[in-house]
């Protein structure tokens, strides 16, 4: 294996060895695809083969799913606090392993060693969150005529499917299965076929710290592993972290019951004349997310609207920082930005960045395969920056998910706001300005359900709902929402 830190070879080793070659995680045993069938994952930074891991289908879902309805009843009739102590072991353990689970997110997906590491950690802060919030699955009690109480009480659904996407995987194959669990459902996790390797090391946790079958992990793509997961009868609550084109059809496909769809952005930094120049210029570098995930997250604000009076000045202070960023091999101990995820991805945010010009924006920065040697046959792409954007064109409305971010100059504040919310999405959106009134009023009119007054909106914090308007989504994350939001209610008359 190429590397250019040893320690990655000696975290291949161990997670090889942990999940006894690379082995699914189903009713608390190591098993392969029914099939035999192995799919092969790639290290971006050297378009090289990493490992070879399982290739499920409908098969290997089913005998996930039976195994996590055998496991619920006994999981859900726990007192929260006992399912709590379970939990917390395993967040333990992943916060023991934050290195090897942030390596093999490094190797599989590209993104920088410390950022990843970073993201172990979080995964595993959700836990204490969730944990710490599970007596707020209250009931209520309800007047009703003559003697007797009615009152509500709130249930797990049962077997809840969990599918998330390549960009940040331990963070979201930890932290997404917080929350179903604290509520007492059992969970089939299956994380992307791009970066399958840390949530199966996450199986060794699951092994070690909870009961057999209350978490699954199933290794494949989206149509022959994804779908039949989402679709699968005994499923009853799916939660899914993607695309808005694999949303719609998972909502399309999944039947009777609640599907909450965390999906893209393509997220506005707006910024007004009065503001500190160099702040929002380091705000809008900073949310781009070209250090972190190479600006393949959701939250990225990858359309920059800047007042025309200090377009230059800005643009100024973010070339000056956006060039600074150092493209690397992404397990270097201190690597900043890595590759993107494949070669596919790779040629789809080239051929955007081709379109850009296409279209009559002009680069300002980047827009080309990094020119270091050892970078040669990676993914790797310089952050790249456009000036020049008008609405409208591709790189102004369609998210990238790369390191691309498109500046827009605008003069009329109506037309800008009109602008800003001609959109599909409406995830985040960033207001910088330090009139109040005008950040209030904006706060409102924006169509986005995050809002971020002289930040951005890649700064989360627990409690905080976190979730999509119009086509990014349905369903609220990382709060008492989402904890809400797998459990059911059930109502109760009693007569006394
Ligand atoms: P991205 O573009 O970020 O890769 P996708 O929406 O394509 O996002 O994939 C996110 C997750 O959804 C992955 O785990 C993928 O395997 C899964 N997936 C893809 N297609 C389907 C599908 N038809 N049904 C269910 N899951 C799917």
């Amino acid at each position: 294996m190429k590397t250019a830190n040893p320690f990655a070879s000696k975290v291949m080793e161990m997670a090889e060895r942990e999940t006894h070659g690379w082995k699914m995680m189903i009713g608390g045993k190591w098993v392969e695809a029914r099939s035999s069938k192995r799919a092969v994952t790639f290290n971006p930074a050297y378009d090289q083969p990493l490992a070879e891991v399982p290739a499920a289908n409908a098969e290997d879902v089913a005998d996930a799913v039976a195994a996590a309805k055998a496991a619920f009843p006994a999981w859900s009739r726990l007192h929260v606090d006992e399912r709590a102590k379970y939990l917390q072991r395993f967040a333990d353990g992943i916060r023991a392993w934050a290195r090897e689970f942030g390596m093999l997110d490094t190797l599989d997906s590209g993104n920088p060693l410390p950022a990843m590491i970073d993201d172990a950690n979080k995964g595993a802060g959700l836990h204490d969150y969730f944990c710490g919030l599970g007596m707020e699955m209250k009931g209520r009690t309800i007047p009703t005529p003559g003697g007797g109480l009615n009152y509500t009480r709130q249930f797990p659904f049962g077997v809840v499917g969990r599918i998330i996407p390549f960009n940040h995987p331990i963070s979201f194959a930890a932290g997404k299965i917080a929350p179903p669990l604290v509520a007492g459902n059992t969970v089939v996790l299956k994380p992307a076929e791009q970066t399958p390797l840390s949530a199966m090391l996450l199986g060794r946790l699951v092994e070690e710290h909870l009961p057999p079958g209350v978490v699954n992990i199933v290794v494949g793509d989206g149509p022959n592993c994804g779908a039949p997961l989402a679709s699968h009868r005994d499923v009853r609550r799916v939660a899914f972290t993607g695309s808005v084109e694999v949303g719609r059809s998972i909502l399309a496909s999944a039947g009777i019951k609640p599907v909450s769809l965390e999906l893209g952005g393509k997220n506005p930094l707006i910024v007004f004349p009065d503001v500190d120049i160099e702040k929002a210029a380091a705000a809008a570098v900073s949310g781009m997310n070209f250090t972190r995930s190479q600006g393949q997250s959701c939250g990225s604000n990858s359309r920059v609207f800047v007042h025309a009076k200090i377009h230059d000045a800005f643009m100024e202070a973010v070339l000056t920082l956006a060039s600074k960023i150092k493209v690397s091999l992404p397990e270097l101990e201190n690597a900043q930005m890595g590759p993107v995820v494949t070669r596919r991805h790779y040629d789809r945010v080239m051929g955007y960045i081709e379109s850009g010009r296409k279209e009559g924006a002009s680069i300002a920065l980047g827009g080309t395969h990094s020119a270091a040697a050892e970078l040669k046959s990676g993914y790797f792409i310089d952050p790249t920056v456009f000036t020049g954007v008008k609405h409208g064109m591709t790189i102004e409305r369609e998210e990238i998910f790369g390191p691309v971010m498109s500046v827009v100059q605008w003069t009329d504040e109506a037309t800008m706001l009109e602008e800003v919310n001609d959109s599909e999405f409406g995830l985040c959106a960033n207001i910088w300005t330090n009139d109040i009134s005008t950040a209030m009023r904006f706060a409102d009119d924006i169509e986005c359900a995050y809002v971020w007054i002289n930040g951005h909106g890649n700064k989360r914090f627990k409690g905080a709902p976190f979730g999509g308007m119009k086509s990014s989504g349905l369903g609220k994350e990382h709060s008492l929402d989402e904890l809400l939001s797998f459990v059911q209610e059930k109502n109760v008359n009693v007569r006394y």
